[in-house]
């Protein structure tokens, strides 16, 4: 692990890869090292500290430090090996994953098992399959028609898109493309989500969501989905009700925005303990945010599927609580 762990020390430098993240620094210290915002907690007073020479990081705020590989786990909130082969995917398979992806959606037509399962959680239009560019992994063809378009067996392994043995990592998913990730919902028995290995991410399209002035935090894409459909375009998604730094450090923007959050009704009340524990998180970050609330065991994408309305749903806007 260790030598493959410098490797990518020495190939993506920390201070490279934060500022791809955004990151500026807002002032010189001695021996070249740079202070700034904090991206890891909501920071309002520089307290971040870059060593380019060591490499190192450490925040005076939140008092975490580390290398750039420590700072991708929290940031992300992943583990050591998810974090090397984030950076590692960072380096160059964009185009990789873009490739997965429009073969995918070319397999969504051709696999009826793909459009009956989104028949039945709702999507039924098939400018949302366009615009959201959904896709259909069926499992079997993906390392084939790779390699003939030139990619090496190790770079899909190493992406996480086949297994030791060859075989699709994704099977039988829908899958949606993700900014470095693919999200899979299984259609059959298998566990529901999937990641490629390495983080979710930020916020689902965050650049296109964060000019309105009222956005909709959902947890699922198919929840996404489904408001999308119902003419609903400032939804994002967290793909799941737990956020990772990144994602907050999106919302906690300082852009004057009503963020309504609007997570799974769960019978148990953990998608509503869920949602009070972000609502209280940012408010103390100063965001302005109501919490929606869903008839008892909805979530957005069962409540259209069971026969709600943009108007209901407009309803319920209207009478979120902080
Ligand atoms: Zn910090």
């Amino acid at each position: 692990m260790w030598p493959a762990a410098d490797a990518i020390k020495q190939q993506i430098p920390l201070l490279d890869y934060l500022q791809t993240q955004s990151w500026k620094p807002v002032r010189r210290v001695s021996r070249g090292r740079l202070m700034g915002l904090c991206p890891l907690h909501c920071d309002h007073q520089p307290s971040f500290l870059v060593d380019p020479v060591k490499n190192l990081f450490y925040c005076y705020g939140c008092g975490r430090g580390g290398d750039v590989i420590r700072f991708v786990q929290l940031y992300y909130d992943v583990r050591f090996g998810e974090a090397m082969a984030l950076l590692r995917r960072s380096t160059g398979c964009g185009s990789l994953l873009r490739d997965v992806a429009s073969f995918y959606q070319v397999q969504l037509h051709r696999h009826p098992e793909a459009a009956a399962y989104l028949q039945q959680r709702g999507i039924h239009q098939p400018q949302v399959v366009e615009d959201l560019e959904v896709g259909y992994a069926p499992g079997g063809y993906l390392r084939h028609w790779l390699v003939t378009l030139g990619y090496s067996l190790g770079a899909i392994q190493q992406a996480g898109l086949v297994n030791a043995a060859g075989l699709d990592t994704f099977s039988h998913r829908i899958v949606f493309p993700l900014e470095g990730n693919l999200y899979g919902r299984s259609i059959g028995n298998a566990a529901a989500h999937r990641f490629l290995p390495g983080a979710k991410g930020g916020l689902y399209r965050w650049e296109r969501v964060k000019h309105h002035s009222e956005v909709i935090l959902v947890e699922g894409l198919l929840d996404l989905a489904v408001l999308w459909q119902a003419g609903f375009r400032n939804v994002t998604c967290a793909m799941g009700s737990h956020l990772n730094a990144h994602q907050l450090r999106q919302l906690c923007d300082g852009a004057p925005r009503t963020v309504y959050v609007a997570f799974d009704s769960d019978a148990n009340g953990s998608g509503q303990q869920a949602a009070q524990r972000l609502v209280h998180h940012l408010v103390n970050q100063g965001v302005t945010v109501l919490r929606i609330e869903l008839p008892n065991g909805h979530d957005p994408n069962s409540f259209f599927v069971g026969g709600g309305d943009n108007q209901q749903f407009q309803r319920l806007l209207e009478r979120a609580v902080p």
